[in-house]
């Protein structure tokens, strides 16, 4: 016997829908390029996302045909998210500051056949044109494309695709709630990225988890500014789960700086935002060189890494502003754990702020599970650390090309080492992957090590990350030059810094005898991070904290 209900798919275009008809006069506000602000509604918002569906039904593509953009949070960004998914596209956000090389790869690997990207762009996109083997269209997000060199392709400009369409409400094409709707590459750990591919089923309930009282607390009485991208991870689902509810949103374009963003949040009035520790360091170091406190600002949405204890204290204690610490991964869509107390976490004996740390509780619908080396199952007593397991609707199953995800019993390993409390609190504690996190985005210490390697100079490289007082992390590189080599570390990182993304190149190398291994002949980095436990980084000074 089945229940009796309508089967109604879930689908990602009835979220801008229902935020059409039911919060027409809320606005989306985005900072533009030119420092002026762009406002209009959701209502607005809506109809142009009609015009772009049929934009890009003219452009012969099929279902599930992936749609690359390369944009900052804008508006346009916004409406390309809800016309692809509402076409039975794939919405493939690309993070534009990999190095073009791995861009160019990305989009090959998905087979791209549009590419859409702001004006600011236009260098990169240059970069990649012979490289990128599959796209066919390139649509520049702005009202002009004039000043494209000549090249192998023609470009449109995305205002003029929607100004050659009629106004009015389209007849969105009826999907599986299963077909894809967004593709966002890991960062590749070990090797090449691997894509995960969201669903319609999967992105719409996540964005019902993430917006409950207990997760983000949103509703239509917030004005919430999503710093985090667009191209990570989908600005954590923010896009979806704002107008879900009917918020104010608030984009911040390409100004990404500590003052910028603080300024429009006072303008604005804004009462969440949400950023990695990085965004959230730049803004407090502004309010403290200016004076200023937050006038409006109650909440701010804090993951990507961990929020550090200062910055807990600034927030909470000397600004008033209540901090959620929330955790995730692509392959989680990306939320999986946000810290809201409950009555009894409230009568823990434990200072609010070391509390606060922790990441906090799985949002309903995720599954925890803490393993040890052997798969035994370990107590949620906050103490027993445990690989982190997690399953649920929004967790990957298998990565894009059919590369296992989960494992074959439907877990998948986070590659995050944890404890969970008797509340149900989690905190990571460690990480197994060796992966550097700079400013909420990652570095691959095996990519790092094969750049140097490839120099003919250098034996053996070891990477690892030291920590930094704004970027939390920054690599180091560790290297034993050939016998009779005069290679030195400003010419190493000269022949770096041609072949990697600046802001990957390691901000110090070292020269060594010989690196520590392992009985396997294999490098032992838990070896190498205590050789240099106490290593100061030349960019940790306080006149090099500007933007890599
Ligand atoms: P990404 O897929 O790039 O979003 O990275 C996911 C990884 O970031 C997780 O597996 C964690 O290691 C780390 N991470 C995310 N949020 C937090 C947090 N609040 N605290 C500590 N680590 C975090």
């Amino acid at each position: 016997m089945l229940g009796s209900m309508m089967e109604v798919p879930l689908n990602v275009i009835s979220i801008i829908r229902h935020a059409a008809s039911n919060h027409p006069q809320a606005e989306i506000v985005s900072r533009e390029p030119s420092n002026q602000l762009h406002c209009y509604t959701y209502a607005s918002a809506y109809r142009r996302i009609c015009q772009l569906g049929r934009a890009l039904a003219r452009l012969n593509l099929q279902q599930g045909d992936r749609i690359a953009t390369l944009a900052w949070n804008n508006y346009r960004h916004f409406e390309l998210y809800y016309a692809t998914a509402g076409m039975g596209l794939v919405c493939h956000t690309i993070n534009p500051r990999l190095h073009a090389a791995d861009v160019s790869w990305i989009a090959n690997h998905s087979q791209d056949r549009v590419l859409c990207f702001d004006r600011a762009f236009l260098p990169l996109v240059m970069e990649l044109l012979s490289e990128l083997q599959s796209v066919e269209h390139f649509i520049v997000l702005d009202d002009s494309a004039t000043d494209w060199p000549p090249a192998r392709v023609d470009l449109q400009a995305y205002e003029r695709l929607l100004a050659a369409e009629s106004d009015g409400t389209l007849d969105w094409p009826t999907l599986d709630e299963n077909s894809p709707c967004g593709l966002c590459y890991t960062s590749g750990t070990t090797g090449k990225p691997k894509g995960v591919t969201y669903s319609h089923r999967s992105t719409v309930l996540h964005a019902y988890a993430s917006a409950l009282p207990d997760s983000f607390r949103l509703s239509a009485r917030e004005t919430v500014m999503p710093i985090v991208p667009m191209f990570h991870v989908n600005a954590w689902g923010l896009p979806y789960s704002l107008p879900l509810v009917g918020a104010r949103i608030v984009f911040p374009g390409e100004y990404l700086d500590g003052q910028s963003l603080y300024t429009l949040c006072e303008q604005q009035q804004v009462t969440l935002a949400a950023g990695v520790p990085t965004v959230w360091l730049g803004i407090l170091e502004h309010v403290k060189k200016s004076g200023h406190g937050f006038s409006s600002l109650e909440r701010a949405l804090i993951g990507g890494s961990a929020a550090s204890e200062s910055m807990l204290h600034t927030l909470e204690e000397l600004h008033g502003v209540e901090v959620l610490h929330a955790w995730g991964m692509t392959e989680i869509s990306p939320t999986g754990a946000v810290n809201q107390p409950t009555p009894a976490s409230r009568q823990q004996p434990v200072e609010t702020l070391a509390f606060k740390k922790k990441q906090g509780r799985a949002i309903p619908g995720i599954l925890f599970r803490l393993e040890d080396e052997a798969g035994e199952e370990q107590p949620w007593d906050g103490k027993s650390a445990g690989h982190l397991l997690v399953r649920g609707p929004w967790v990957v199953d298998t990565y894009a090309g059919g590369i296992a995800g989960a494992r074959p019993d439907g877990w998948f390993d986070t590659g995050d080492i944890a404890t969970i409390d008797p509340h149900g609190f989690m905190q990571i504690v460690d990480r197994s992957k060796d992966l550097i996190k700079s400013g909420g985005e990652w570095i691959s210490s095996v990519t790092l090590e094969d750049a140097a390697t490839a120099h003919p100079d250098v034996l053996e490289a070891g990477v690892i990350g030291i920590p930094h007082p704004k970027w939390v992390e920054r690599p180091l590189l560790v290297c034993v030059t050939r016998d009779g080599s005069n290679l030195d570390a400003q010419a190493l990182k000269a022949f770096l810094s041609e072949r990697l993304a600046k802001w990957w190149v390691p901000d110090a190398i070292e020269l060594v005898e010989r690196l520590p291994h392992g009985a396997t002949g294999k490098l032992l980095k838990t070896e190498l991070r205590k050789q240099f436990a106490h290593y100061i980084l030349p960019t940790a000074a306080a006149n090099e904290l500007e933007q890599p």
